[in-house]
């Protein structure tokens, strides 16, 4: 399998040369040149596999620079019970009433599914850095489960640091202190004197400046990473098998969204053959994806456009990712990707937003803050079971769109505990913990607070690397 960019430039790579590389060189971001099918047979087959065991199946359509018994080590090293809260599934369907069901995607060690992929990214960074004798220097930014992930992903591996900063006082206690309690010696917390859009502009002053940063080796884990998306296409398999009984059932998913990355991979599985019905993207009151769906207008905003909501993780208005899947329904032709999204805004015609609808399987809709509350609390009186906000976004559309003999997975995307304020303002009780997390809020921290400033980051990282 070779890989090309969005845009059409450079030339085609192999798997671990994009794993270790952000964006293609021509600014576009890499897809395989093509979407293996998997056949009637070959998915009656994966039905009885292991989560991990099919993790290795999927993934070696697409990875052959990587010998099968040391992919297939690193699959099974990755989706254990005991890293995902002792669920022999590691994905468990838990159905909410007759055809509504919840795909547990949170129960990795940060309580968010970016888990999900992360943990994989560690395992796969640690291989390939060891395999060519290399190191890399992650930076990056965040306002809170992006870079939890990544720390908890990449701890005590070899060849790996971890630079992350976040904006000072401004994550929850208990998001501060999963992060900073870290005693790993290659986890680094810089806490920035601003707010998270500084925290990125320092990451792009840093990235920008190449001379620097190929010294240095500084490298990514963000979500426009490849392997990321990859990992995520096997939960969509996990959970279509856990709903149905044959192939010729057809499920729908529906997908809290933001950076497009998670739905992306429903659509790169639904391309597979996987059979989806339809594609349900919910976003929060940053509705620019929804806005899509609903109109053919593509109309990225500014981070003063971008509304601070209790679904935070959601908090997003361009979502990076959209373009793998623009590139699809444009049949990959890159001078028109390129053309829209080197400008701003852009629309389709309605004869292709036609083909997103009934050929791509896409739906949409947005929730707000009172619909959220209202719908954990509904949830809750209902079914007993306590959501997240953002999953709950997710399930206000799942109700308004799904279909009635068509079985609905809407996907959990992190667990109630992460999210305490609205969870008391929507049931008046605290969320449970998982036990391990109990006090987290009191342990020893690990962290710098640093200015608002490139050089000083730059500074820190030099000291720590041990270069002045
Ligand atoms: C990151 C995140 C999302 C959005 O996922 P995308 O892949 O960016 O669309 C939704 N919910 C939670 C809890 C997240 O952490």
């Amino acid at each position: 399998m070779r890989y090309l960019s969005t845009r059409g430039g450079g030339v085609p790579k192999r798997f671990c040369d994009i794993l270790l590389e952000g964006l293609a060189e021509d600014g576009g971001l890499f897809l395989p040149e093509r979407y293996p099918k998997v056949d009637a047979t070959t998915l009656s087959s994966w039905r009885t596999l292991s989560y991990a065991e099919l993790a290795f199946e999927i993934l070696s359509l697409y990875i052959d620079d990587i010998p099968a018994e040391d992919l297939r080590r690193l699959c099974a090293q990755t989706y254990r019970a005991e890293v995902f809260g002792g669920r022999a599934e590691i994905t468990p369907l838990h159905r909410l009433e007759p055809g509504l069901y919840l795909e547990e995607l949170s129960n990795g060690p940060t309580l968010a599914f970016k888990d999900m992929a992360m943990q994989l990214l560690g395992a796969l960074f640690e291989y390939e850095l060891g395999r060519r004798g290399e190191q890399l220097n992650i930076l990056g930014a965040t306002s809170g489960d992006t870079g939890s992930a990544a720390e908890y992903a990449m701890r005590g591996r070899a060849g790996v640091n971890v630079f992350m900063l976040s904006p000072h006082g401004r994550m929850s206690a208990f998001q501060q202190a999963q992060m900073f309690s870290l005693q790993d010696a290659n986890i680094h917390n810089l806490a920035v004197r601003g707010v998270f859009d500084d925290c990125q502009d320092i990451v792009k002053a840093v990235s920008n400046d190449l001379a620097y940063k190929k010294s240095r080796k500084i490298g990514t884990v963000n979500s426009i990473n490849w392997a990321r998306l990859l990992a995520q296409v096997v939960y969509y398999f996990a959970g279509y098998f856990q709903a149905t009984k044959s192939n010729d059932e057809r499920v729908s998913f529906t997908v809290p969204s933001g950076n497009f990355g998670n739905v992306c991979a429903g659509h790169v599985a639904r391309q597979m053959g996987l059979p989806i019905e339809q594609l349900v993207v919910a976003t929060n009151e940053n509705d620019v994806l929804d806005e899509f769906f609903r109109t053919g207008r593509y109309a990225p905003r500014g981070a003063a456009h971008t509304h601070a909501t209790s679904s935070p993780s959601m908090d997003i208005s361009k979502a990076s990712n959209f373009e793998r899947f623009i590139a699809d329904v444009m049949d990959r032709d890159g001078a028109q990707v390129a053309a829209r999204f080197q400008g701003g805004a852009f629309e389709v015609d309605a004869a292709t937003m036609e083909r997103v609808h009934a050929h791509y399987g896409f739906a949409s809709g947005a929730s707000s803050h009172t619909d959220r509350v209202a719908t954990i609390r509904a949830c809750w009186h209902k079914t007993g079971r306590l959501i997240d906000p953002h999953t709950a976004d997710g399930l206000k559309v799942a109700e308004a769109l799904r279909q009635p003999d068509v079985p609905m997975i809407v996907l959990e995307t992190a667990l109630p505990a992460k999210f305490a304020d609205t969870l008391v303002e929507a049931t008046g009780m605290q969320p449970p913990r998982p036990a391990h997390l109990e006090g987290i809020e009191n342990l020893p921290q690990r962290v710098q607070v640093v200015d608002a400033d490139a050089a000083q980051v730059r500074a820190v990282i030099d000291h720590c690397l041990g270069l002045g």
